[in-house]
C-alpha cells in the first residue's frame, strides 16, 4: 500500500505562531482568557484547557482581571475598544495576513470603495474583517447573495467596488463569484479584485486536489468545525470516490482502509503533526 501525506498538510505559520505562543504564555500565567476557541481542534484545545487557558465568547464573562489572548482569526475593531476602555490587557496573536486585510479594507474605503467581503458570514475572521469596513460592505458567502449586495451597492454613495476574501475561503469560488459580480455590476463602475486568500490555504487546496486525483483513498485529518478543513474534504469529494474526513486515528476502520492501494493524507490548517503522524503510522 502506498500513502502519500501532503507537504502542506496541518499548522500553518499563523496557527503556529498562536499555539506557541499561548504555550509560552501558559509558562507565566497560571489563566489565561481566549477569545473563542484559540484554533479548531478539539486535542490541541483541551491540552491548552488543561494548563490554564479559558475560552469565553464574550469580555463581560470575564470575572478577574487577567490576560487575554486574540487568535488568528482576529477580533472586531469595537472589541479592542472594549477591552482599552476597561483596561483588559491582550495578547493580541491576529495573523499578520489578516491583520493586513482589516488595513486594506480601511484604506478601501477611506479612498471611496464599496467592499464586497467574499467569505462565510458567520466564520470570525470574516466578523472581524466586515467591522473593519465600517457599514460600508457586503459579505458575499454564495453566488445567490451577489444580486442582493449589487443592489444595496447601487443605492448607496459609492460608485467604486472592491473584491476582496477571507484567508481560507476557496481560491476556486472566489474567481466564481469575482467573475460573476463583474459580469453583473454597471460597466461605468471600476471594480478592482483584491484575492487575500492566504498562500498557505492556497497551496494546501491545490496539493490536496492534486493529491485527491491519483489516490483511491483520501483521508482528510481536522477538526470537524474547521472550515478549511471541511473545504479540503470538499475539494477531495470533487475527484475521489472515497474521502473520510477524521479528527485523530480513533476514527479509522482499519478493514476498510485495508481494501485500497494508494491513500492520500492531507490535514487542515489547526491539524498538530503529532495527530497526523498518529494516523499515517496507523494504517
Ligand atoms: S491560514 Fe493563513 S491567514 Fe489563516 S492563520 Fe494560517 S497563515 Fe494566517
Amino acid at each position: 500500500m502506498e500513502i502519500i501525506v501532503g507537504k502542506y498538510a496541518g499548522f500553518c505559520a499563523g496557527v503556529t505562531n498562536a499555539v506557541v505562543k499561548t504555550e509560552e504564555a501558559l509558562k507565566e500565567n497560571s489563566k489565561i482568557y481566549c477569545l473563542g476557541e484559540l484554533i479548531h481542534n478539539n486535542q490541541v484545545m483541551q491540552k491548552l484547557q488543561e494548563h490554564g487557558l479559558i475560552v469565553i465568547d464574550d469580555l463581560k464573562e470575564i470575572k478577574e482581571k487577567k490576560k487575554i489572548i486574540v487568535r488568528a482569526h482576529g477580533i472586531p475593531k469595537q472589541v479592542y475598544k472594549q477591552a482599552d476602555e476597561n483596561g483588559l490587557e491582550l495578547i493580541d496573536l491576529t495573523c499578520p495576513k489578516v491583520l493586513n486585510i482589516h488595513r486594506k479594507v480601511e484604506e478601501y474605503v477611506n479612498n471611496g470603495y464599496y467592499i464586497f467581503l467574499v467569505g462565510e458570514k458567520k466564520h470570525p475572521e470574516i466578523v472581524g474583517t466586515y467591522s473593519f469596513c465600517s457599514e460600508c460592505g457586503s459579505i458575499i458567502e454564495k453566488m445567490e447573495y451577489i444580486d442582493e449586495s449589487i443592489e444595496i451597492f447601487k443605492n448607496s454613495k459609492y460608485k467604486k467596488v472592491v473584491v476582496i476574501s477571507q484567508t481560507t475561503f476557496s481560491s476556486e469560488k472566489f474567481d466564481k463569484i469575482a467573475d460573476e459580480i463583474r459580469k453583473k455590476i454597471p460597466q461605468n463602475i471600476e471594480v478592482i479584485t483584491d484575492k487575500t486568500i492566504c498562500n498557505a490555504t492556497d497551496l494546501r487546496q491545490k496539493e490536496t486536489s492534486r493529491i485527491s486525483k491519483e489516490v483511491d483513498l483520501m483521508i482528510i485529518i481536522g477538526g470537524k468545525n474547521s472550515s478549511n478543513t471541511k473545504k479540503l474534504y470538499e475539494i477531495s469529494k470533487e475527484n475521489c470516490k472515497n474521502v473520510l474526513l477524521i479528527e485523530t486515528k480513533k476514527e479509522l476502520d482499519k478493514d476498510y482502509i485495508k481494501k485500497f492501494n494508494k491513500i492520500g493524507i492531507m490535514a487542515g490548517a489547526s491539524t498538530p503533526k503529532w495527530i497526523i503522524e498518529e494516523v499515517s503510522k496507523c494504517i
